[in-house]
């Protein structure tokens, strides 16, 4: 039987971005994934590298989120000068139109001394924008399925052993341990385990740990491609939003569906963000449709991931529940996770996001 220092058990953007971070610190690291890497939930994500409503978010989701803006450029530099496979890192400044809550972004953006522009001009020639939107020139934007390729060629140049189309069967315990992992032909061990399956992460863990609540919220996202480009900034007003990408292709996103493990796309959803996107910007109306998708944001409830030790295991972990922001936090929670593991000091407290924590406080309250 293989013996590594770490499994890691789910291929998105937090597992593939943990096997990677542990393997520069010199480990050995298995990364299991029951079907191909990176083609679930971040796979269909656009790429914002912001919070949607980073006015409300909760003091430590945001401290991740701020430290994930700041670590992207280098991170980004470390993987294209290894692999050179550019991720389309552009920061092209993020609009919010949502008028009602002005007041409290032009707060909480001087309150972090992040730069605020009240009023926008030239941002497209036919773009009617309300008098109160406020433009966050330091957002930037990546390509999440290129961001995935570049990884997978980074943790094969790494020597990480990737085991694609395996499902794990059986966790093997002994006294609070994962001494094993079976799956379908094969058994592995390793000093520590790590669950990082997204949405399907309370369904990998199955009764071993009941307090986990993580759950699927469906979201589907259009493509066009409009006759002439001329957008160069994300629009966001709520929970939909305008991504222009370089190649003169716009993403319009995104539906929050919670129902269940079903991710197929509805002509409804396609409507009603052809609808909304045609409001900001009439000439979408002529646009060509090029792609609908979906994919399972892993959602919390207290919308914050859960990253540390399972309760009650010795060397079973998480890093999951990162929900709209895991192309974002993605890095900087393998980051502190890698740091919790050397024993280094890191960017803030893993514990913010202990479930055990979580549960006590909610217990509390
Ligand atoms: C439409 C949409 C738009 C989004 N836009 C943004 C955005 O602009 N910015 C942002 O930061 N975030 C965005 N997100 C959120 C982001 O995509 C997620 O937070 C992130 O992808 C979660 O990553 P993950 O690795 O945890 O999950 P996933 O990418 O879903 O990966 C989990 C993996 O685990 C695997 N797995 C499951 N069960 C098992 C098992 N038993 N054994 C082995 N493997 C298993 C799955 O096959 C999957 O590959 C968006 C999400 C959606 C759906």
């Amino acid at each position: 039987m293989i013996k590594y220092d770490f499994i890691i058990i789910g291929g998105g953007i937090i597992g593939m971005t943990t096997a990677r971070e542990l393997a520069v610190r010199g480990a050995s690291v298995a990364l299991i994934e029951k079907n191909t890497l990176g083609k679930e939930a971040s796979w269909a994500a656009g790429g914002i590298l912001s919070s949607m409503r980073p006015w409300s978010e909760n003091s430590a989701s945001a401290e991740l989120s701020e430290h994930g803006k700041s670590y992207y450029p280098h991170f980004i530099k470390s993987l294209t000068d290894e692999v050179g496979i550019d991720p389309e890192y552009v920061k092209s400044g993020l609009v919010i139109i949502e008028a009602k809550h002005v007041n409290d972004i032009n707060y909480w953006a001087r309150s972090k001394c992040i730069k605020v522009i009240g009023k926008i001009e030239n941002l497209s020639a036919d773009i009617t924008l309300p008098d109160q939107a406020v433009l966050l020139p330091e957002i930037a934007q990546i390509r999440p399925p290129r961001l995935l390729v570049a990884l997978r060629e980074s943790l094969k140049k790494m020597s990480v052993s990737l085991y694609e189309n395996t499902t794990i069967n059986k966790f093997v315990m002994n006294a609070g341990r994962c001494e094993q992992v079976e799956y379908k032909g094969g058994k592995l061990s390793a000093d520590s385990v790590i669950i990082t399956a997204g949405a399907w992460s309370k369904l990998v863990l199955g009764d071993k740990c009941v307090d986990m609540n993580i759950k699927p919220i469906h979201g589907q996202m259009i493509c066009v491609k409009p006759i002439e480009s001329v957008l160069r900034t994300i629009i966001l007003d709520g929970g939909h939003y305008l991504i222009p990408r370089q190649d003169g292709h716009v993403l319009i996103g995104s539906t929050v569906e919670d129902i269940g493990f079903d991710k197929k796309t509805t002509l409804t959803a396609q409507l009603e963000l052809q609808s909304w996107a045609v409001s900001v910007w009439p000439k979408l109306k002529n646009a060509t449709l090029v792609k609908h998708w979906s994919g399972l944001r892993p959602s919390t409830d207290t919308e914050k991931p859960f990253i540390g030790l399972v309760p009650n295991f010795k060397n079973l972990y998480f890093n999951t529940g990162h929900f709209r922001k895991g192309i974002l936090q993605g890095p900087s929670s393998a980051l502190l996770l890698a740091d919790m593991f050397s024993g280094d000091f890191s960017f803030m407290e893993i514990d913010e996001f202990s479930l055990r924590r979580q549960i006590n406080a909610a217990e509390i309250a």
